[in-house]
């Protein structure tokens, strides 16, 4: 039943690998195959086309062989089940091999006419090419507004820096590519993950185009989990602020407790009252302490647990080796090397 294998492509390093997740795109995979072909083919380099099928319950993993079968260039994978968008990209983006990864979305609504223009500046040495989505027209003011309001809140939550519309549209050298791999978190937040590693960008802007076919595959309900999932991903200022509260609060407490004894001492209180309020002070303000104590442990364990790097290399010699012929005399260097 695998018949794919003979179409991935003979090289085993390609210059380009595009990674595309689908989730129920039986009717825009062809017009969107025949789009990249069209615009990458006229370039003459080594390329494959990686479509991700994720999970998804319509036609599209028979387009997704049908396509193989037409253009040697296109592989497909496919997931089990409906992972989402952010996962079904890690998958094509771990699965690709290419010396330049672009992600972009399979409804057309990332212009593949743009391909050229980010291979250029992935050429002129950028190691990240990002872009950032202006709207059409038609999209409503509602998303336009949500849309730069949570770039915010994300950049002042996470200090991570995050410029308003960024997309999943983008170019990575395989050096920033390994980087962003090794960050061991399973519910990564991949435009934030990129923000984080802070390789020089450049960013090109474009109008996002209409969906070709289908609906959108994030309804709202989606969207404000993606939302509330970055963020938390990213940050834990919610736990710091939480412990600033506490702490605030077990200030007062004590501030009170000390009142509380002084009204005691000049036998101002009526039966019972310094002893009740007086413990609940004590006791709150303790609370709370311990309360800010878990709390930075357990920041510290959730950011350990993603295993996100502890340095970001700037230059890697090896990585930064594009150039095809550089990547064929390596077994010949390292021979004149050990000798
Ligand atoms: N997608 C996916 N899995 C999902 C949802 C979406 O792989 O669970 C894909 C989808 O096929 C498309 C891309 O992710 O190629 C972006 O999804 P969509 O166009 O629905 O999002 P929007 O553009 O509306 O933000
Ligand atoms: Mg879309």
């Amino acid at each position: 039943m695998n018949t794919m294998h003979t179409d991935i492509p003979k090289t085993s390093t390609p210059q380009l690998s595009i990674v595309v997740p689908m989730y129920n795109e039986e009717e825009n995979i062809k017009h969107f195959v025949k789009r990249v072909v069209q615009v990458v083919a006229p370039l003459e380099l080594d390329y494959e086309l990686l479509l991700v099928d994720d999970g998804s319950r319509d036609g599209t993993w028979l387009e997704i062989q049908t396509a193989a079968q037409l253009f040697k260039t296109v592989r497909g994978i496919r997931l089990a089940r409906n992972f989402g968008h952010q996962s079904a990209l890690l998958a094509g983006l771990r699965a690709a091999k290419g010396q330049a990864v672009i992600s972009m979305d399979g409804d057309l609504q990332h212009p593949p006419e743009m391909i050229p223009e980010l291979l250029k500046a992935w050429k002129d040495g950028a190691r990240v090419v990002s872009t950032t989505r202006t709207y059409s027209k038609t999209t409503s003011a509602f998303k336009r507004f949500t849309s730069s309001l949570y770039y915010r809140i994300f950049s002042y939550l996470s200090e991570v820096p995050m410029k308003s519309g960024q997309s999943d549209f983008r170019l990575l050298d395989r050096s920033a590519l390994e980087q962003l791999l090794s960050i061991r978190q399973s519910d990564i937040f991949l435009r934030g993950a990129v923000s984080w590693l802070n390789y020089p960008e450049t960013t090109i802007p474009f109008v996002a185009a209409d969906r070709l076919h289908g609906e959108s595959k994030y309804p709202l309900s989606k969207m404000l989990r993606f939302a509330r999932g970055g963020i938390l991903a990213f940050s834990t200022k919610p736990l710091q602020i939480g412990i600033a509260m506490g702490l605030m609060t077990s200030v007062f407490s004590f501030a009170y407790l000390v009142y509380i004894l002084v009204q005691h001492a000049r036998g101002q209180t009526v039966e019972g009252w310094s002893s009740t309020l007086g413990l609940l002070s004590l006791l709150f303000g303790v609370l709370f302490i311990m309360l800010g104590i878990v709390g930075t442990y357990l920041g510290r364990i959730y950011i350990m647990l993603q295993q996100r790097p502890q340095y970001v290399l700037e230059d890697d010699d090896r990585l930064l080796r594009k150039n095809e012929s550089d990547v064929q005399s390596e077994p010949q260097k390292a021979k004149s090397a050990n000798s």
